[in-house]
C-alpha cells in the first residue's frame, strides 16, 4: 500500500496518532468524503477502501486543526442537538450534549401547557430555542442574543429547519416586553480567570466568559428575570460545574421558590432553576 492512498482505517489511525479521538476521527473523515449522513457503520463497513491522495489531504488538514483544540463542528458545519442536524461556524458556542439536560428540563415544565411561551436568552446557534420549538410546535418561542452574528446562524438554522422561532438582538431581557411561562438560558459562565478558558479559544469569548466568578451575567439574568416570567413560570439556568450553590442562592435571594438543580451527562449538577411564586 502507498502512503499516498491509504485504506480508510490507515487513515483513521493516523489521526489517532496526532491526539484525535476516534469519534471526532471518525466524523472527519466522513466530512472529508462529503459522506456526513453516512454514519460510522458506513466507515466500518469500508474501512479497506483507498483514501484518494486529494481527500487524504484534506482528511489530515481537518485532523490537525482539530489537533489545535478547533471544536469538529467549526470543521464540519454541523452538530446534531437534541435530534436536529444544525449548522454551526465560529460565529456561535458550539452546542455541548450537556445543554439538553436543560431542554428536558424546560420541555417538562411546559408540558400541561397547551401554548407555552418560552424565551432563550443567549441562544447562539438557536439551539435551545429550536429544539423546543421542534419538540412543541404550539409554543411560542423567542430567541434572544446580543451578538448579530450569532442571530444570523440561529435565523439561518432555524430557516432550514422551517422551525417558526422569532428572533431579537438584545442584552438578556433588557427592551423584552411579554411575559413568560419559562425563561431558558445557557449564558457564559466562566470565570474570566479561568485556566480552563485557554483550552477554548476558538469559540466567542463573549459566550463563554463572565465577570471574575463567572457569575455576571446570571446575576443579571435572575435580576431581571420577576418582571418577565407569569406566576407559577420558571426560570432554568445552565451554569459551571461547581455554581449550583451561588446559582441557587441567587434565586432565593430574588424570592424565587422550588430551587432545584439538574445533572448534566457526567452526573454534575449542571442546571439551576427556580419558579416565580404564585400570587397567593
Ligand atoms: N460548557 C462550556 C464549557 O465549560 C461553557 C459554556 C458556557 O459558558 N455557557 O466548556
Amino acid at each position: 500500500m502507498n502512503t499516498t492512498t491509504p485504506t480508510l482505517a490507515q487513515a483513521l489511525t493516523q489521526a489517532r496518532t496526532l491526539g484525535l479521538e476516534r469519534i471526532d476521527a471518525q466524523l472527519l473523515l466522513l466530512h472529508a468524503l462529503a459522506r456526513p449522513d453516512a454514519g460510522r457503520a458506513w466507515l466500518l463497513a469500508h474501512d479497506t477502501d483507498a483514501l484518494g491522495p486529494a481527500v487524504h489531504e484534506q482528511f489530515m488538514g481537518l485532523c490537525q486543526r482539530r489537533a489545535t483544540g478547533e471544536p469538529v463542528a467549526y470543521l464540519t458545519g454541523r452538530k446534531e442537538f437534541y435530534g436536529l442536524q444544525l449548522a454551526i461556524d465560529a460565529r456561535v458556542l458550539d452546542p455541548r450534549p450537556d445543554t439538553e439536560t436543560l431542554v428536558d428540563w424546560a420541555l417538562e415544565v411546559i408540558a400541561p401547557l397547551p401554548a407555552p411561551s418560552v424565551v432563550d436568552l443567549g441562544t447562539g446557534s438557536g439551539a435551545i430555542a429550536l429544539a423546543l420549538q421542534h419538540q412543541r410546535p404550539t409554543a411560542q418561542v423567542l430567541a434572544v442574543d446580543a451578538s448579530a452574528d450569532a442571530l444570523a446562524v440561529a435565523q439561518a438554522n432555524a430557516q432550514r429547519l422551517a422551525l417558526p422561532v422569532r428572533f431579537m438582538q438584545g442584552r438578556w431581557l433588557r427592551g423584552v416586553d411579554d411575559r413568560f411561562d419559562a425563561i431558558v438560558s445557557n449564558p457564559p459562565y466562566i470565570a474570566a480567570t479561568d485556566p480552563h478558558l485557554a483550552a477554548l479559544t476558538h469559540e466567542p469569548l463573549q459566550a463563554l466568559a463572565s465577570g471574575p466568578d463567572g457569575l455576571d451575567d446570571i446575576r443579571t439574568i435572575v435580576a431581571q428575570a420577576p418582571a418577565h416570567l407569569i406566576h407559577g413560570g420558571w426560570l432554568l439556568l445552565e451554569h459551571g460545574h461547581d455554581q449550583a450553590g451561588a446559582v441557587g442562592a441567587l434565586l432565593r435571594a430574588q424570592g424565587f421558590a422550588q430551587v432545584q438543580s439538574r445533572n448534566d451527562l457526567a452526573g454534575i449538577a449542571r442546571c439551576t432553576g427556580g419558579q416565580w411564586p404564585t400570587v397567593k
